[in-house]
């Protein structure tokens, strides 16, 4: 099976062709297709495969209780997000450069302690 996704690495969002047997991905190259990259893809984008079997890759979101980090649905993600976010407005600290920053290419909390 074949699926057509962007390269989460940088802002170019290179397109990609993911070539996949069950869970498991067999090839990463570049969607020919693509109106923006037509195929090209970067070297960075050869650790994607790697990338996505890594034992430590986050599988779901990370939210903080009671000082650890625990897997946790979306819906409690996006609600600890908002609890946030409120709590920084009502400081007065909330403004275009607050917040968090989501990223796929932030480290996981595991390669963070190497
Ligand atoms: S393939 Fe390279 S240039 Fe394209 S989005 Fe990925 S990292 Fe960026």
């Amino acid at each position: 099976m074949v699926h057509y996704r962007t390269c989460p690495f940088c802002e170019a969002t290179c397109g990609l062709e993911v070539k996949l047997r069950g869970d498991r991905v067999v090839s990463v190259r570049g969607d020919a297709d693509d109106v923006f990259s037509h195929g090209f893809l970067c070297p960075k984008s050869q650790g994607l495969k790697q990338l996505n079997e890594d034992p430590d890759r986050l599988r779901a979101p990370l939210v903080r209780r009671d000082g650890e980090l625990v897997e946790a649905s979306w819906e409690e993600a996006f609600a600890a997000v908002e609890e946030g976010l409120g709590a920084r407005s009502a400081a007065g600290r909330a403004g275009p450069a607050s917040g968090p920053r989501p990223s796929a290419s932030c480290p996981s909390p595991a390669s963070r302690r190497r």
